[in-house]
Formats: structure tokens, sequence, C-alpha cells
């Protein structure tokens, strides 16, 4: 029967294939909502609440249920609008069919033509071994970091980009669904500057070694980036996960996407990083608390979307007037 159905399955088009993993994400195996990380994030959840000193008196299942999926933030206006986000942008992804890899994968061979254009072929020949593998396999991932830390600080400083990203903080609560909240221009403009970052590297290590490096994956997937997607639907929730303050300052921890979310004016701007915090710690943007805070989050003084379309639409109309204001600022 499991074959029969995945037979059926992998005769379908492709887009229709990619419908289908949007409404049924549990199996689709590149979704941060396939069913083993939504198995991780509930084992992860269960240990810390079993082990949690704070719960040692009145230790249940129901409780458990409850302490980690609140019904009053399941059922909230912020809810619906990253449930309703998560499905438009599905069906944007699936109707353009375009992953950074591939967009990345061109680029880096674009690079590689400029770079052998410009210095000639490369004398050098590496032989592919271990050290070389694991190099370039943290190196790929690192910048891709470095980018995505790139794209987030600017959607962050520029105004007319932050109009964009402001959707996405403008959540009053954090589920695993919170992480799919992004404007398509958020999308598309992340997605640009993570490609050239991953790209350029690419062309560049290509060309010193002939291409004959391969990297560590699991199913397609660089390997830190794999290990990383297990703590990943804890970045969007309330439950206070810490690496602790030494390993904070190398990896990002799900606390430090929370206190990214956070109202309070030392949090603002913080934490900007997706994977390795040290580009935060090097760029003066890393914030590792030092005990337990409570967070708010939200943008401060401000509250979320009225509905979805206001959501999708208002961007683009306060965007235009700040464009529209500078304009008229530098005429005068
Ligand atoms: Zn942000
Ligand atoms: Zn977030």
């Amino acid at each position: 029967m499991v074959h029969f159905c995945e037979w059926v399955f992998e005769s379908l088009p492709s887009r229709l294939q990619s419908l289908l993993f949007l409404l049924l994400p549990l199996f689709d195996l590149h979704n941060r909502l396939a069913w083993f990380y939504i198995l991780g994030f509930l084992v992860i959840a269960a240990c810390l609440y079993w082990f949690s000193p704070d719960n040692s008196k009145d230790r249940a299942w129901g409780k458990f249920f409850n302490d980690t999926f609140p019904p009053a933030l399941y059922v909230s206006h912020s809810f619906r609008l990253d449930w309703q986000c998560y499905l438009i942008n599905g069906l944007l992804k699936v109707a353009l069919n375009l992953s950074v890899a591939s967009i990345a994968m061109a680029i880096a061979l674009s690079s590689r033509q400029i770079f052998e254009s410009i210095f000639g072929v490369s004398p050098l020949r590496f032989e592919s071994n271990l050290l070389l593998i694991l190099i370039h396999t943290f190196f790929s991932i690192a910048i891709f970091d470095l980018g995505t830390y790139c794209a987030h600080y600017c959607l962050h400083k520029v105004p007319l980009l932050w109009e964009f990203h402001r959707v996405h903080h403008a959540a009053e609560g954090l589920t695993p669904i919170t992480g799919f909240r992004d404007h398509p221009i958020d999308v598309a403009f992340k997605k640009t500057i993570k490609s050239l970052f991953l790209g350029i590297y690419l062309g560049g290590f290509n060309y010193l070694t002939k291409g004959q490096i391969d990297t560590v994956t699991v199913d397609g997937t660089l390997i830190i980036l794999f290990l990383f997607d297990f703590t990943i639907n804890f970045r969007h929730s309330h439950l206070w996960i810490s690496y602790g303050w030494h390993l904070e300052h190398i990896f990002s921890s799900p606390i430090l996407h929370q206190i990214h979310h956070s109202q309070k004016e030392i949090h603002l701007d913080k934490n900007l990083a997706e994977v390795f915090s040290f580009w935060d710690y090097l760029f003066g943007t890393l914030y590792v608390p030092t005990q337990r805070e409570q967070l708010i989050v939200g943008i401060p003084g401000e509250r979320d979307y009225e509905n979805i379309w206001q959501l999708y639409f208002q961007p683009f109309t306060k965007a235009w007037k700040k464009l529209h204001h500078s304009a008229i600022a530098s005429n005068l």
C-alpha cells in the first residue's frame, strides 16, 4: 500500500507534488514541519518539561501539552495570519519554483568563468581528502550564513526594506508557523543576497580546486543545516532553549532568535544571524542573556496587521510613501 502511494505520488507532475507537500508538510522531508522535525520538537520539549525542576511537583502529559502549545496562542489572530502566510507564500513558491541552490549554482558557474578570465586557469590542484571536504562544508554554510546576516541587517536598517521585514516582526506570539510569516519581497531579497554570497564562494572555491571537492550532506542538505533544523522550530516558540553563554557566542540558539523578536529596547536589532552567532559577535549585534528574561514579542508601540490583505499590501503603500517623501525632501 505504501509503495502504491509512493508510485502514484511520483507519477504526478512536480508542481502538483509541491502543492500536496504544501498541504501535507509532515511528509515533505525538506520542510521544517516534516514529521521527524516535529517529532524532534516534541521529544526535546518533553525532556525539557520532564527534567525541569519547576515542574517537579505536578508533572502530567495534559499540562505538558498545555504548556508547550498554549491554547490562547494557537487560536490567536497572530497565529491565523501566520497560517495564511504559510499557504500564500507556499503557493507563490510552487508557482515560481526558484530555490537558493539553483540560483547559487548559476552564480557559481558565472563567477568561476569570471575568475578564469581575470586570473587564467588556476595552477593549483587539490586531491579530495576528508580535511578539505570538512573545510568546504564549514565555509559553505558559514558564507551562506554571512549572506543571511547581511540581508537581515539591511532589512532592519534600510527603512524601505524594513516595511517588508516588519511583517515578520509584527507577530504577537511565536509558534513554529511564524517562521513562514515573511513578505514575498523580504523572501526574494534574502534569497538574492544568500545566493550571491554562496554562489561567489562556490565559484571561487571551484576555481581553486577545479570543482573536485564534495561537501558533507544528508539527503542533499549540508549536514550543519540538517542538524540546525532540529532546533529551528524552537526559534519561533515561547520555550526557553539556551546553549549557555560560551556556545551562544558561536551558535545561534533558539532563545537568541526569540530575543530578536522582543520589544525591549536593549534587544532591538540584535541577534541577526541564523546559524552562527559569531557573525553577530564580530559585527557587534550579539545579545546573549545571562539569566532567564520575560519576553514580549512584536513591534514596540504597534499592533499586528488587521488582516492578510493589509499584511501583503500595506508594505508597498508605506514603502511608496517613504520613497515619495524622500524624493520631496531631496528636491527642497
Ligand atoms: Zn528581523
Ligand atoms: Zn523570526
